[in-house]
């Protein structure tokens, strides 16, 4: 039986998987999430559910964030959610949600002032390899901090990578996220192309995902788009986020990413379409729409 105290806050389609087998391996957990009802179910199985950050953290000796973006972080750490309140000194602090390296450097300064370690440990992967356990961990940290939260990563994930200090997982994860979201909305053109133009669709994408462009996202989104299924694996406006986050990123380094900007701008329709509470692969929609409209 694990011993190791958790608090995990946020239980969206990743916090739930993550919850889901932080319990399987037996850890003590303490869940905080915005809509509470999305915790029953871990309460049922022996989770306990509090009302706050603040209490979930102040009980911890790891203390695991999965949420949208970074001003929910900033709010749940530092803003009403008071998560560093009542921290224990020698707390670990593990921020999982996709976020800027700016954010992380913030995180960082304000858990030495409680005396506390932060790793940064986005992860890939998406709700399916939650729910299994299949993740991958993009870790920044020292490798004290990251070696005593490695069991706990590895409970939730296939592997975990020690990417460098305290920002390189950030960092990682955001030139991950936009090279995925390129190719989605690469996708999402040459698909809309193959299907204005009449050619068979079918032997046009078994050419291409079986080719040089047949990425593992360009093969699984493909499918989606085809079958215009967009149950949320991952929502189209967290990668219209990432995107921006990974541009802001690249800004500071002096370069501009041209193709994270060509990709954002299509994201960004497709949210003011309406489709961002849908899978990224959604994204195809607004061609469609724009086709149907014209013809
Ligand atoms: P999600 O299903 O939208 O869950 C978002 C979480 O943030 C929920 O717990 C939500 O609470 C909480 N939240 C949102 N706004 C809030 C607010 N104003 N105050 C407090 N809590 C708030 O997203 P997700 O897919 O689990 O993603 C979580 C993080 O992981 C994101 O940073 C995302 O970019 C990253 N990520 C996602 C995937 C993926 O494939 N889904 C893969 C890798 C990384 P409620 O339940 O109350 O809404």
């Amino acid at each position: 039986m694990e011993q190791t105290k958790i608090a995990l806050l946020g239980l969206g389609l990743m916090g739930s998987g993550m919850a889901g087998r932080l319990l399987d391996a037996g850890y003590p957990l303490t869940i905080w999430n915005r809509t509470a009802g999305k915790a029953q179910a871990f309460a049922d199985r022996g989770a306990k559910v509090v009302k706050s950050p603040r209490e979930a953290a102040a009980d911890a000796a790891v203390v695991i964030s999965m949420l949208a973006d970074v001003p929910v972080c900033r709010d749940v750490w530092l803003g009403r959610g008071e998560a560093l309140v009542d921290v224990a000194p020698g707390t670990i602090l593990v921020e999982s949600s996709t976020v800027t390296v700016e954010w992380i450097d913030e995180l960082d300064r304000a858990a030495k002032e409680h005396s506390c370690d932060l790793v940064d440990a986005p992860v890939t992967g998406s709700k399916p390899q939650a729910e299994a356990g299949q993740l991958l961990f993009l870790a920044g940290g020292s490798s004290e901090a990251v070696d005593k939260v490695t069991p706990i990563m590895k409970a939730m994930g296939r592997d975990v990578v020690h990417v460098g200090p305290v920002g390189s997982g950030a960092r990682l994860k955001l030139i991950n996220n936009f090279l995925s979201g390129v190719q989605t909305a690469a996708l999402a053109e040459a698909l809309s192309m193959i299907e204005r133009s009449g050619l068979d669709l079918q032997k046009a994408l078994g050419v291409l995902t079986e080719g040089a462009p047949g990425s593992p996202i360009v093969k699984l989104l493909s499918g989606r788009m085809t079958a215009r299924q967009y149950e949320p694996q991952f929502l189209l406006r967290l990668m219209a986020k990432d995107l921006r986050y990974a541009i802001a990123e690249a800004d500071l380094q002096a370069l501009d990413l041209d193709m994270g900007r060509a990709a954002l701008r299509v994201f960004e329709h497709a949210v003011t379409a309406g489709l961002g509470e849908d899978d990224m692969s959604a994204v195809v929609e607004q061609f469609r729409q724009h086709a149907q409209s014209a013809s």
